[in-house]
C-alpha cells in the first residue's frame, strides 16, 4: 500500500499530464512519508533517479533508484550538495506545506514561501525543458508566484485534483518546459 493518500493527487496529475517516465531524474520536496517517492520510483524506473527532502525521516523500503536526505529545504548548504550530485533533474516536485496554525492568511502566507523556496531550487535543480509541479494555499501570494512561473516555463496550469479536498485551500501549479533564456 501507499504510505499516505496524497499520492491520489500526484497519480491524477501524473496520468492527465504524462509527467513522470522511464529514465527521469526527480526531486521531490517535502517528500515524507514518501507515498509520492514510492509512485515516481516505479514510474522513473531503474535508469531513472528520485531524490526526496523532508525535515520528517520516511520509514519503509524504497527502491534502489531511490534517495531520502533528511533536512530543510530552506538550507542552502543541503540544496547545493544534492545539485553538485544529482543535477540536472527532468522535474522539481514540491507537496511542502506548513505546520497550520488554522489562521489561514498566516497559513496562507507561509505556504507561499514554501512555494517560492521550490521555484528557487527548480532554477538550480532543473535542466532545459524541465517541469515543476509544487502546492500552493490559495491566497493573496497566488496570482504573484503564477505570474513569475509564466515568465520561466512555456506552459502554466493550475490543478486541484479530485483527490485534494473541495474544502481545502491547496491548489497544484504545474509548469512545464523550462525556459532558459540567455543572459
Ligand atoms: N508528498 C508526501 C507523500 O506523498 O508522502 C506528503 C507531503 S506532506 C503533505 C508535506 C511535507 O512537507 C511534510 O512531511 C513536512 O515535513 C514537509 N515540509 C514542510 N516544510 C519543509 C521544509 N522547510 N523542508 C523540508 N520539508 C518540509
Amino acid at each position: 500500500g501507499y504510505f499516505s493518500r496524497a499520492v491520489y493527487k500526484l497519480i491524477e496529475i501524473d496520468k492527465k499530464y504524462g509527467l513522470i517516465r522511464k529514465g527521469m531524474r526527480v526531486l521531490d520536496l517535502g517528500a515524507a512519508p514518501g507515498s509520492w517517492l514510492q509512485w515516481t520510483s516505479r514510474r522513473v524506473g531503474s535508469s531513472g533517479l528520485v531524490v526526496g527532502v523532508d525535515l520528517q525521516p520516511v520509514s519503509g523500503n524504497f527502491p534502489e533508484n531511490t534517495i531520502f536526505v533528511t533536512g530543510d529545504v530552506m538550507d542552502d548548504s543541503l540544496i547545493n550538495n544534492i545539485i553538485e550530485r544529482w543535477a540536472p533533474f527532468d522535474i522539481v516536485l514540491s507537496d511542502m506545506a506548513p505546520f497550520t496554525t488554522g489562521n489561514k492568511y498566516a497559513d496562507s502566507a507561509r505556504s507561499a514561501l514554501l512555494a517560492e523556496r521550490a521555484i528557487e531550487v527548480a532554477r538550480l535543480a532543473l535542466g532545459q525543458g524541465g517541469h515543476i509541479l509544487l502546492k500552493i494555499f490559495q491566497g493573496s501570494d497566488f496570482p504573484a508566484i503564477l505570474s513569475i512561473l509564466k515568465k520561466e516555463f512555456a506552459s502554466v496550469k493550475t490543478v486541484k485534483p479530485k483527490a485534494s479536498r473541495k474544502e481545502s485551500k491547496e491548489v497544484y501549479i504545474l509548469g512545464m518546459k523550462k525556459i532558459i533564456r540567455e543572459v
